[in-house]
């Protein structure tokens, strides 16, 4: 019986050819950086306790407060398609008890996330992130390392328009004070603030450096800046981390104003954006996390990582970037174990399955773009060169696989 047409829900995308290709190239070439760098792949749940996200994003987020699809099982629970990986992956540091592993640990993932944004160009309600994390030193190569790793990432993804912006913003002390600070000066010219901002001065000062509204981006102007209130440490660790990039010829831009919407980031912080999207512009982000596995019950422990937007990063791309490889060899009917013999070789081969005729046959070989096609005949293979229309006899796919070579 025919039903009415079913439809993807808002904000999901289904992934279609040539598309997908160009998605499994990108993951092809994610996984050989990665591998380059020793960070090895690792799978969490698509759906965690909410508390893991509450607790790990961080109560007054953006993500945490209005993004996030959060249901409850049979039993009661509540649960919560995650939107970010980061809190997911250090939630299994502790459970697995990763902190014995010799350190750092190095994972990397790739995968669906959930936000309940409103759907546009490059945002969507189930996206797809890559991300890494290196968790157990705080070492600032570590930091220099994952940002380069981003940076050759989508340089190799040929995403375009690439832009840096860096910061630190201190370790979790330090933030603390700061944030004592910034609350006090923000109370002081409360009168000019958003409301929204105003809601948050107890829980998340922070977010008034990320607000539109003009009142509000007057006072920021003049607001005490965190990079100006580092303790020496922190200062010379964020040092360490310039002096690597710059030794390794990436530019950035030292952006005191880079908050990241989520509340676990200490010291080093960066996003990469492009211009080649429009008001979506962020390709990626990340930075040292060094409180977050503590403050889901494991032992304190330093960790920096970032994530970045699949779509995205092919949005920045346009058509660059590869896709699919054509096959090689077109066979007519009647050549399906030949077929097989020659894909155990490695040649990729198209088998003719939907009854042309052998007029059909050809115009569709050529139309795939193979290099040669097999004519099963009642007498034997005939191997055509389509460059330049020749055919001969072949016995075998020893012969056939020679003459490709
Ligand atoms: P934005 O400012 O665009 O909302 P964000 O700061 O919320 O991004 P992160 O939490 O840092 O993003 O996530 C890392 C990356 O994931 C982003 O840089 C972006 O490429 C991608 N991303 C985030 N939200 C979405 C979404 N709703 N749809 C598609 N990609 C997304
Ligand atoms: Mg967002």
């Amino acid at each position: 019986m025919a039903g009415p047409k079913l439809q993807a829900p808002k904000g999901t995308f289904d992934v279609l050819p040539p598309e997908g290709e160009r998605r499994r190239a990108l993951a092809r070439a994610c996984e050989e950086i990665f591998a380059a760098y020793g960070y090895a792949y690792a799978e969490t749940p698509v759906f965690e306790d909410t508390e893991v996200f509450a607790r790990g994003v961080g109560e007054s987020t953006d993500i945490v407060q209005k993004e996030m699809f959060t249901f409850e099982d049979k039993a009661g629970r509540s649960l919560t398609l995650r939107p970010e990986g980061t809190a997911g992956i250090c939630r299994s540091y502790v459970e697995n008890g990763m902190h014995k592993l010799p350190q750092p640990v190095k994972l990397w993932y790739w995968g669906p996330f959930f936000r309940h944004e409103t759907p546009q160009a490059g945002r969507y309600r189930q996206f797809n992130q890559v991300g890494i994390e290196a968790l157990g030193s705080d070492d600032p190569s570590l930091d220099a390392e994952v940002i380069l790793i981003l940076a050759e990432l989508l340089e190799r993804a040929g995403a375009q328009g690439i832009r840096l912006r860096l910061a630190s913003l201190g370790s979790i002390d330090t933030r603390r004070a700061y944030l004592d600070e910034l609350r006090d000066f923000l109370r002081g010219r409360e009168a000019e603030l958003s409301e929204e901002v105003r809601g948050r001065l107890d829980t998340n000062p922070l977010r008034a450096f990320d607000a539109d509204h003009e009142g509000t981006r007057v006072v920021v102007a003049d607001a005490p800046k965190l990079m100006e209130s580092l303790s020496d440490e922190d200062a010379e660790h964020f040092e360490h981390v310039r002096r690597m990039l710059d030794a390794a010829g990436i530019a950035y831009e030292i952006d005191p104003s880079l908050v990241r919407g989520l509340d676990y980031y200490t010291r080093t912080v960066f996003e990469f954006t492009s211009d080649a999207l429009g008001a979506q512009s962020g390709v990626g982000g990340g930075g040292r996390y060094d409180g977050l596995v503590e403050e889901l019950g494991g032992p304190a422990t330093p960790g920096v990582g970032w994530a970045a937007g699949i779509e995205r990063i092919l949005l920045a791309a346009g058509e660059a970037g590869e896709g699919q490889s054509p096959p090689q060899v077109y066979v007519t009917p009647g050549g399906f174990a030949l077929a097989r013999e020659l894909r155990s070789r490695g040649i990729r081969v198209e088998l003719e399955q939907a009854g042309r005729s052998r007029k059909g046959q050809l115009k569709h070989a050529d139309r795939l773009g193979v290099g040669w096609v097999v004519l099963v005949e009642e007498d034997g293979l005939q191997l055509k060169e389509m460059a330049n229309g020749e055919q001969r006899a072949v016995a075998d796919a020893d012969e056939i696989e020679r003459a490709l070579r």
